[in-house]
C-alpha cells in the first residue's frame, strides 16, 4: 500500500514515520500517509509565507478562475475522493454521505469563487474620498476534526485562497486522506506553497496554532480544543475563526402532523450517524403527542440499512472510531441506568468495526449525559415538556450554541418561536440544511465567527480604509 505524501512549496514530501489510517466498518488498513513533525510544520509555514506577496497580488479574476478549474478537478477526481472518505470516515457512498460530501466540497468552491468584495466608498466630496478595502489576512493556519474532513478543508481553505491569503492545514489524524488528497489536487492549479498540508495529532496541531509566521486561525473541532487554539491565537494575536460543538434542540410544536417531517426529521437527526456539528441532538415533544411521536420515529428509524458504507444499499455508516463509539456506549448506558427506555438500538452487535445501530431512547430527561453533552453520535434522546415557553428555556440552557429548530403545521408560528433559540441557525421544518451563501456559525461557546457567504469570506480579510484629502 503506497503512502500519502505531505504536499509543502509545491512538492510531495515523504517522511520517516507513518500514520495507519484505520476502516471505522471493519478495523482494517484503510490506508497509511507521512506523518509530519513540528519541523514539517515550520517548513510549511515559511513556504507559505514565501508564496503570499505573489498570490495576494495575483489579480481577483485569476484567484476565482483558478476556484473554478479546482472545482472541476474535485468533480473529475469524485470517485477517488468518495472512496477515501468511506473508507476512512466510514460514512456510505450513497444518500448523504461520501459522494454528497465531494459534490458540496466542489459546489461550494465553485460558490466561493463567485463571491466578491469590491471597495466600499464611504464619502466622496470637496472634503475627502473614503474608501474600504479589504486585504487578505495573510498565512492562514487550518486545523480540522474527522467527520466531514473533505468539506470542512473546503471550507477553510477555499476562501483563504479566493481573497490571497496562502494556506498550512493540518486534517484529524483519523481521516488525513481525502484532505492530502485534496491539497496535491489542488497543487496541480496553483502556484507552489499557497497550499500546504501537514498531517499529525495535538503536537503539530500546536506547532501551528502557535506559530509566529501564522496570522489567522480558522478551527473546527470540540470546544475543549478550541479553548486551547484561542489561547495560542492570543501569544500573536492571530485572528481567529472557531466552529465547535453543539447540541442542537428540535421542539416539535403541539399538534404537530408528524407523517410529511418524518424524513426530514431522521435526517438532521442522524445524517453521518449523527456524526455533524450541526445535527439535531435532542428532541422536545409535547406531553400530548410524546407516545406517538416515539412509536412513529422509532418505527421509521428502525428501517434505515447501517452497514458497510462501501455497499450501495447502505444510508448509515458506522461511528468513525473507537473513541467516539466508547463514549456513545456510555452515554448509552448511563441513561438507561436512570431510567430512559431504549426504542429502538441501544446495543453494540459483536465483531471488529464501530457499527452502532441507530438508537431511540425515550423518557429522557435534561440531566441524563445523553441530553447535556454532545454525543455526536447515531442516537436520538426524546425529551417531554408541557409548555412552548419551558421548552425554549431548556433548549436555551447549554453553553453551546449552533443551531436549534421548531417543527410545526404552521411555519410562520413556528418561525417566531425559532426566533427566540440562541443559536446561529434557527430552522423551521428542517435542520442542518446549509448552503453556501448563508452564513454559518455558533454563538456562546459554539464559536466565534462565520463561515460561507460574503461574511465567511471577509474573515479572511483585514481592513484597510483609504482616506484622501481633497
Ligand atoms: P477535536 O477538537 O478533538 O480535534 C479537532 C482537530 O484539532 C484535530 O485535527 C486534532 O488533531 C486537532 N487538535 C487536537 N488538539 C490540539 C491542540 N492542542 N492544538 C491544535 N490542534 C489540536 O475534535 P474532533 O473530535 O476531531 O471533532 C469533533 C468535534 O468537532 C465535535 O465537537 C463537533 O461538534 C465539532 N465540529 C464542529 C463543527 C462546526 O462547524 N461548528 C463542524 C464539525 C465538527
Amino acid at each position: 500500500m503506497s503512502a500519502f505524501a505531505l504536499t509543502i512549496g509545491g512538492k510531495a514530501v515523504a517522511t520517516t514515520r507513518q500514520l495507519d489510517v484505520i476502516n471505522p466498518f471493519d478495523e482494517s488498513l484503510a490506508g497509511r500517509c507521512a506523518e509530519a513533525t513540528t519541523e514539517h510544520v515550520d517548513q510549511a509555514v515559511r513556504c507559505a509565507r514565501e508564496a503570499l506577496a505573489g498570490w495576494a497580488s495575483t489579480p481577483d479574476a485569476e484567484r476565482a478562475a483558478k476556484l473554478v478549474d479546482i472545482a472541476a478537478l474535485i468533480e473529475r477526481n469524485q470517485a477517488e475522493l468518495a472512496r477515501l472518505i468511506t473508507l476512512e470516515q466510514g460514512k456510505p457512498q450513497s444518500g448523504p454521505g461520501a459522494n454528497f460530501e465531494v459534490a458540496g466540497a466542489a459546489g461550494w468552491t465553485r460558490a466561493t469563487a463567485s463571491l466578491k468584495l469590491p471597495e466600499e466608498t464611504i464619502q466622496d466630496d470637496n472634503v475627502a474620498r473614503i474608501v474600504i478595502r479589504r486585504k487578505p489576512v495573510g498565512v492562514v493556519g487550518s486545523v480540522t476534526p474527522w467527520n466531514w474532513p473533505l468539506l470542512i478543508a473546503t471550507w477553510h481553505v477555499m476562501p483563504a485562497v479566493r481573497v490571497g491569503c496562502t494556506v498550512v492545514i493540518k486534517p484529524s489524524p483519523l481521516t488525513p486522506l481525502a484532505t492530502l488528497r485534496l491539497i496535491e489536487l489542488m497543487n496541480q492549479i496553483l502556484p507552489p506553497g499557497v497550499v500546504n498540508v501537514v498531517t499529525g495529532g495535538a503536537e503539530v496541531g500546536a506547532r501551528l496554532t502557535d506559530h509566529p509566521g501564522v496570522d489567522k486561525l480558522v478551527f473546527t473541532g470540540s470546544v475543549a480544543t478550541g479553548r486551547k487554539v484561542m489561547e495560542s491565537a492570543s501569544h500573536s494575536l492571530k485572528r481567529l475563526t472557531l466552529e465547535l460543538g453543539g447540541n442542537d434542540a428540535g421542539i416539535i410544536l403541539p399538534g404537530t402532523d408528524l407523517e410529511p417531517l418524518l424524513e426530514k426529521l431522521f435526517w438532521g437527526c442522524f445524517i453521518n450517524a449523527g456524526q455533524t456539528c450541526a445535527a439535531l441532538k435532542r428532541l422536545y415533544v409535547h406531553e400530548s403527542q410524546y407516545a406517538a411521536v416515539v412509536d412513529r420515529f422509532a418505527a421509521y428509524v428502525a428501517q434505515i440499512p447501517v452497514g458497510n458504507g462501501l455497499e450501495p444499499q447502505t444510508l448509515i455508516g458506522p461511528v468513525s472510531n473507537r473513541m467516539q463509539l466508547e463514549k456513545i456506549m456510555g452515554l448509552v448506558a448511563e441513561a438507561r441506568a436512570r431510567g430512559a427506555r431504549i426504542v429502538v438500538g441501544g446495543v453494540k452487535p459483536d465483531g471488529p468495526g464501530f457499527i452502532f445501530p441507530l438508537t431511540v431512547i425515550a423518557d429522557c430527561t435534561d440531566e441524563m449525559r445523553v441530553v447535556k453533552e454532545e454525543q455526536f453520535g447515531p442516537v436520538m434522546p426524546l425529551i417531554r415538556y408541557r409548555t412552548i415557553e419551558e421548552a425554549i428555556r431548556r433548549a436555551n440552557s447549554l453553553e453551546v450554541g449552533l443551531g436549534g429548530s421548531v417543527w410545526g403545521d404552521d411555519p410562520e408560528a413556528a418561525a417566531r418561536y425559532a426566533g427566540q433559540l440562541e443559536c446561529g441557525t434557527a430552522w423551521v421544518n428542517q435542520h442542518g440544511v446549509i448552503n453556501p451563501m448563508t452564513p454559518f456559525g455558533g454563538v456562546k461557546c459554539s464559536g466565534i465567527g462565520v463561515e460561507f457567504g460574503v461574511d465567511g469570506l471577509k474573515e479572511y480579510t483585514t481592513v484597510q480604509a483609504l482616506n484622501i484629502a481633497r
